[in-house]
């Protein structure tokens, strides 16, 4: 049978394999022919082992043949962004400073994904080590918005999100620190989750700052991503800020979500809302949103979320803080890149971290490094993490008084290719994610529409507290079967 890759889900791949309908070796076998053809556009990818794809799919057809398949989704491939661990492939983190590490072990969603017969699909671009919002910012290449070519695709994790627009696989995993999941999924038209810090495992994903990163799935619908969820999240030994899973399977929260959203209330926070600090076409998608979310029962409420206008610069003192910290193992001697133009020690450690690393990392190692040292650690660290505590304290008082918060992803619609330029715009265009990653909470992007002249699409951002997906993944899957573009897909 005829396979519609461009709009295929995990769930509908699952039923067509059980139905006999189609092989993995066939479902693979038709993406690798969709990624030869148009990832020389796209290049969404870094890695991509086409030989082990198909040797994987092969075993999973034998298994299922033999009924011994590992559960519904064996055969599916999904990908992974270039900073998840997975045995015996090079994990690079868009950096030249890791170009020859190949991983020694797999993640641990890596390993959940492989037990439950998923196929480690290849591996996708993205800004290096996750500072960006553009997927410009990788030392490979930068990877075009499928939508419009002339257009990011969002960042960090721009490679996944573009993949699964592109529909060169049907879900891939990203990491989400300051909006990485949700901001390419918007800038591509697909969904992206950014679960609760410690619902999913962060063993075996290269840290940014520990403190904020949480892996999260991109997918073609909500129903894909709380189907992804199910299978990566829950306690793990080997990650001591894991939690343990609820007796829940979101899969069939979503399945059950109904058509209404009676009895729920949605917050509209206040200081996000000022006139001039949105794009036109984002102040009116949300204001369609919530015109709709009324309309299928929902009760608007104002919120006020008063410390967010300091949430940008806590963020990016927290974050470059915890990197410079994290990055320091790439010094040519212990992991990364070793120059072979140096004297002495002194200048090999700093002429492998010059060479290794690009122009933002650099630029973000210098911050953080400055914001930790002797005499200024307690006016910015410091600082930042008491300012941190309260923008955790207002979303608490928030969600007192409704159940989700709607908001953008971004004051504006993907960018121009290689427009960019000044770092402070582009920490500026994160104010509404990254709170979300300072609070530890959860959040999600779906779909809303199409911005016509640009030909680019655009998401909305539904918030939800510590623990909250079930309401989270609800309220999105009403939203996304009333006011969908997923019945659009980039015309590639
Ligand atoms: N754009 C943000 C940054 O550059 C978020 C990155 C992320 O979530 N990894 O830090």
């Amino acid at each position: 049978m005829n396979i519609d890759l461009k709009t295929l889900t995990i769930s509908e791949a699952s039923e067509l394999l059980a139905s006999g309908k189609i092989s993995s070796v066939q479902l693979c076998s038709d993406y690798i022919e969709r990624i030869e053809k148009i990832e020389p556009e796209i290049k969404a990818f870094v890695y991509f082992d086409k030989e082990s794809v198909l040797k994987s799919a092969e075993e999973s057809d034998i298994r299922r043949k033999k009924g011994e398949h590992f559960g519904s989704f064996d055969g599916i491939p999904v990908s992974v962004k270039d900073l998840i661990c997975v045995k015996d492939q090079p994990c690079t983190c868009g950096s030249k400073m890791l170009k020859d590490v190949h991983s020694p072990y797999d993640a641990t969603v890596v390993t959940r994904l492989k037990e439950k017969g998923f196929i480690i699909f290849g591996r996708n671009n993205m800004d290096e080590f996750a500072m960006g919002s553009t997927c410009e910012n990788s030392s490979y290449y930068p990877t075009k918005n499928p939508w419009n070519l002339n257009r990011v695709p969002g960042g960090s994790s721009g490679g996944s999100a573009a993949a699964v627009a592109a529909s060169e696989v049907p879900a891939s995993l990203g990491s989400d620190t300051g909006g990485s999941v949700r901001q390419p999924a918007a800038f591509c038209g697909v969904v992206g989750l950014k679960p609760t810090y410690g619902r999913v495992s962060r063993y075996g994903l290269v840290a940014y700052a520990s403190s904020l990163d949480q892996i999260g799935p991109i997918a073609k619908d909500v129903h894909d991503a709380a189907i992804l969820l199910d299978m990566i999240s829950g306690k793990d030994h080997l990650d001591s800020t894991s939690l343990d899973k609820e007796d829940v399977c979101f899969a069939d929260v979503v399945k059950s979500a109904g058509n209404s959203l009676k009895g729920m209330k949605i917050g509209m926070p206040k200081e996000y809302y000022i006139e001039g600090a949105l794009d036109e076409s984002v102040f009116a998608d949300i204001k369609q949103t919530e015109k709709l979310f009324k309309e299928l029962g929902a009760e608007i409420v104002e919120v006020s979320l008063p410390h967010s206008k300091y949430a940008l610069a806590s963020y990016y003192i927290i974050a470059t803080a915890e990197a410079s910290a994290n990055l320091a193992r790439f010094d040519g001697i212990r992991y990364g890149h070793r120059s072979q133009d140096s004297n002495n020690l002194h200048e090999l450690y700093l002429n492998s971290r010059k060479e290794g690393f690009g122009a933002e990392v650099k630029r973000r190692i210098l911050l953080g490094t400055f914001v930790l040292s002797s005499g200024y650690h307690d006016a910015y660290y410091l600082k930042a993490q008491k300012v941190r505590t309260l923008i955790r304290e207002d979303f608490n008082n928030a969600f007192k008084k409704c159940d989700l918060i709607l908001s953008p992803i971004s004051p504006c619609p993907p960018f121009e290719a290689g427009t960019l330029l000044d770092p402070l715009q582009m920490y500026l265009a994160d104010i509404y994610t990254i709170s979300v990653n300072l609070a530890g909470i959860c959040g999600i992007s779906v779909p809303s529409d199409i911005v016509k002249n640009l030909n680019v699409p655009l998401g909305i951002q539904l918030i939800g507290p510590a623990m909250g997906e079930s309401k989270l993944l609800k309220a999105a899957k009403v939203f996304e079967d009333n006011r969908t573009i997923r019945k659009f897909v980039p015309n590639l």
